[in-house]
This record gives structure tokens, sequence and C-alpha cells, in this order.
């Protein structure tokens, strides 16, 4: 494909702190923060004008699905206008806590785990066509994704490795210390069609929210959430990348591993991308060099294209140096701009100051404050603020991205018709696919292609009811 639907999802971590008594619970600091969703939409599942979906899920992790878009700065600009949103219900939900007699601090966090061993997730969509084998797809896919971790790892402080879920099945380094990804460990399977209970790579359930004869949506859920514009870059980028070069019919090298769960962790737990890998075919690969395969492979499909577009130069940068810098065991060249690197350079400079190892406490206290969203007291946010974490947008385009749709896809009509019935005061449900004023059911919108950008289709549906 040569323009390609996608969108993330991202789950978040809640968390209150009381300095006398006990907090509320999650699930109900949820609802506190729902309340103004639920107000608005009549349903803690609701779309919002710029097209994205803020939803509430059984249990307490709020989670913002961005609107469908093409192109990266803007899923990367959506993607961020959600924690300015998913903010500011935090500051009204404290409100209203403290005006029924419930103060305490209310933290949300990006990542990927909480201090009980629960996991959550930041989930990729692709939309791919559906004439591409998706077993040929998935499977040369499959060793890319396990150890992209390299490049777009969060980064996580190990303090007690025995701890970690199915540590007896899969044992890693024993002393406490720092490794790539915080949603590694939680992984149960390669590929499957649940996405919690089994926590697959990558989920097969069939839902393309688009003509279903046509297209797929390739939904992976390995990722990490990050938190620096530029480890997304990558992230998104390389992966978009890959699925040309898959969906191009080139042949790749079958690079299929033995135990894709047990080199998720592997990769994970060792810094130098060294650790040797199993193949299927019985050889071994390292981390380092699977990721040095597919950089080379596109290097070489970029170079036979003969042209670039939408920043893969500033991708194809970074994705080497941060390689690089692995392979040399120096980090200076991408400590501000991936985010493992980030943290580590940030924790070994704290550890170090306080001659502390990886099993203090302390320094588990900060790999969570890295990822609390608060603009003024997360620590990502303080890094960026000071300029120790690299930008790949501007502020406009984020805040532009807080109300306003991506401009290449059907989040446009979503934006119009969300506008409109508002204004005109009329009741309304929609789905990815489907706009429907309640009380003309007939009339319901549906929306197959996601590339529609005509919102003359919304115009005329309510010069219509009108
Ligand atoms: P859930 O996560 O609740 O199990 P779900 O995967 O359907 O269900 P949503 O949270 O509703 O997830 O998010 C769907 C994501 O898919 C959004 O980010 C949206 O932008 C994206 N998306 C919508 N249509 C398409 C499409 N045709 N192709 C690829 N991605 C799409
Ligand atoms: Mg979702
Ligand atoms: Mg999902």
């Amino acid at each position: 494909m040569d323009t390609r639907i996608m969108g993330v999802e991202t789950e978040y971590g809640l968390h209150t702190v009381h300095p006398t008594k006990r907090p509320l619970a999650p699930d109900e600091v949820a609802r506190y923060m729902f309340k103004p969703v639920v107000a608005w939409g009549n349903s803690s599942n609701v779309f919002i004008p710029n097209g994205s979906r803020l939803y509430l899920d059984v249990g307490s992790h709020p989670e913002y699905a961005t609107a469908e878009t093409t192109r990266v700065d803007e899923l990367i600009a959506s993607d961020s206008a959600g924690d300015a949103i998913m903010h500011q219900l935090v500051l009204q939900a404290q409100q209203a806590m403290a005006d029924d007699g419930f103060d305490g601090d209310v933290y949300l966090y990006r990542n990927n785990a909480d201090s009980l061993g629960n996991s959550y997730g930041s989930h990729e969509n692709y939309m791919i066509e559906r004439t591409t084998q998706y077993r040929r797809l998935t499977s040369a896919l499959l060793p890319f994704l396990v150890t992209r971790q390299l490049i777009a790892g969060n980064g996580v402080v190990i303090k007690d490795p025995s701890a970690l879920p199915l540590a007896d099945q899969f044992p890693t380094r024993s002393e406490p210390h720092f490794a790539f990804s915080q949603r590694a460990d939680y992984m149960h399977e390669a590929i499957s069609s649940s996405s919690t209970r089994a926590r697959p790579m990558i989920n097969t359930r069939d839902e393309p929210h688009a003509d279903s004869t046509k297209y797929r949506r390739l939904h992976v859920i390995v990722g990490d959430s990050n938190m620096s514009e530029t480890t997304q870059l990558v992230r998104f980028g390389t992966t978009e990348l890959l699925l040309r070069i898959i969906e191009s019919g080139k042949p790749l090298r079958n690079l299929q591993l033995a135990h894709p769960v047990r080199a998720i962790r592997q990769t994970s737990h060792d810094l130098t991308g060294n650790t040797p890998l199993e193949l299927a075919d019985g050889r071994t690969m390292t981390a380092l060099e699977i990721q040095e395969f597919y950089f080379q492979t596109a290097k070489d499909f970029l170079a036979q294209q003969g042209h670039h577009h939408d920043h893969l130069e500033q991708v194809m940068d970074l994705w080497e140096r941060t390689l690089t810098a692995i392979a040399t065991q120096n980090f200076s060249s991408i400590d501000t701009e991936i985010d493992w690197a980030i943290k580590h350079k940030f924790c070994t400079a704290y550890a170090n100051k306080h001659q502390l190892d990886w099993d203090a406490a302390r320094l588990v206290q900060l790999d969570m404050a890295y990822h609390d969203i608060h603009p003024e007291r997360g620590l990502f946010n303080l890094l960026e603020a000071r300029g120790a974490a690299a930008r790949f947008l501007t502020d406009a385009q984020v805040d532009a991205a807080h109300d306003n749709p991506p401009a290449t896809t059907r989040a446009l009509l979503r934006h119009r018709f969300i506008e409109t019935a508002r204004a005109l005061g009329m009741e309304y449900s929609m789905d990815w696919t489907h706009m429907k004023l309640n009380n003309h059911p007939m009339h319901t919108l549906y929306i197959r292609d996601a590339f529609e950008t005509d919102i003359s289709i919304v115009d005329d549906l309510f010069a219509k009811v009108a």
C-alpha cells in the first residue's frame, strides 16, 4: 500500500496517593475521571471531535485510541493530544473528588505494568490488503517485532528478576538490572486471536473497521507505550516500512524464531543485544544481528525505490544510529531520542551520584515517574522541557490535534458529524465506520472507506433530517 491507515491505542495506569488516608481505589477514581465524558456522551465510550475514541473498559485503565491517519506525524500528534485530554480529565476528577471529601493526588502513567504485575498496552493498528498472505506477513514481521525493543523499548528497572511473570519458566539474569522493554516480560504468545488473556504480540481478531473484502487490520500489541516522540517515529516508521517491503513481494530471509516468547525476554534483558536467539531452522542470531538484517533490507529497498516520503530519512538515520549505539555500547548518540536510552542515562547518573544499585527502590520510583503524564511533574516531561529529550513535533502540531482530526481520513467526517450534531443538540452514537443520529436511525452513515474525506456526505445527512 502506498498510503496506509494507521492508529494507535494507549491504555493508562491509574494510581492515587493520599498522605494519611487510604486513597480511593483506581476503579472509583476512573469513574470520577469519566464523569464529564459520560455527561457529554451518555457513555464511558465516546468519540471526540478530533476523531479519536476515549473509553473505559472494565477495570481501571482509561484508554485513548487515535483517529485513523495516514501520516506518522499526525499519528504521533493525535496520540500526544490524548495525554493532554487525559490530563484534563485527571484535574477535573481531582476537583470532583475533593468536593466529595476524597482528596489525594491522582497519577496517570503512560507505561505498561503496575506494581501488582498487571500489564496494559499500546496497540498499533496498520491497515493491510486482504490479498497479502497474512501468515507470510506475520511470520516475516515477528522476528522484527521481538527485537524492535532495541530501537523502541521504554527501558525498565528490574529490581527483582525472580518476581517477573513466568520467571520460573523463562529465567533471566538473576541480579537486578536495567532492561530494554517494559512489555516483553508479559508476553505469553506470539500470535493469537485473544488480546487480553493470552497476551499475544500480534492479535489476529479479524475486525478491519473497513471493507472486509479488501482489507485487514494488523493489530500489533507487543509495543511499549513510548513517551518520546522520536522513539515513536522510529517505532511506527520502521514497522510501516517493513510492511511495505513484505507487501512488495520481495523475498525475505526466513528468520523465524524457535521460541518467540523466550526470545523477547532474552532480548530485553541484555543491553548488549548479543544474546544468541535460536531460530526455527536451528541456527542462532543475536537480537542485534536480526535488527541489522532488517535495517539493511530496508536500506536496499529504499535505494531501489528511489524516493522517500514521510520522514523516512529521519527514521532510517535514527534506526541506524541506535543499532550502532548498541553495537558499540556507547549510548551517547541516542540518549535524547530513544526512550530506553534517555531513561538509562538519567537513572545511571542518579545511581552513580547516590551510589545505588539497580535494586534501589528509588530507581524503581524514578522509572515510574518517567511515565507520569503530568506536564510539570512527570520525569520525561521535565527532561523534555530542559532539552534532555528531543522532539519530533512542535507544540503547535500537538495543540492542533487536540480538537482537529487528521486531514486524510474519514476522521474528518466524524469531526464534522460530532460538531454539527452537538451544535444542533442532537444525540448520536458511532463506531469507527458508523455515524448515527439516535432519532434518525434510518439515515445512519456507513463509511467503509477509511480514506473518505468528503465532508459533504455528512452535510447532506444533516440537510435531510433538519
Ligand atoms: P479493543 O482495543 O477495544 O479490543 P479495537 O482494537 O477495535 O478494540 P479501538 O480501541 O477501538 O480498538 O481502536 C481501533 C484503532 O484502529 C484506532 O486507533 C483506529 O484509528 C484504528 N483504525 C480504525 N480503522 C482502521 C482501519 N481501517 N485500519 C487500520 N486501523 C484502523
Ligand atoms: Mg482499544
Ligand atoms: Mg485494540
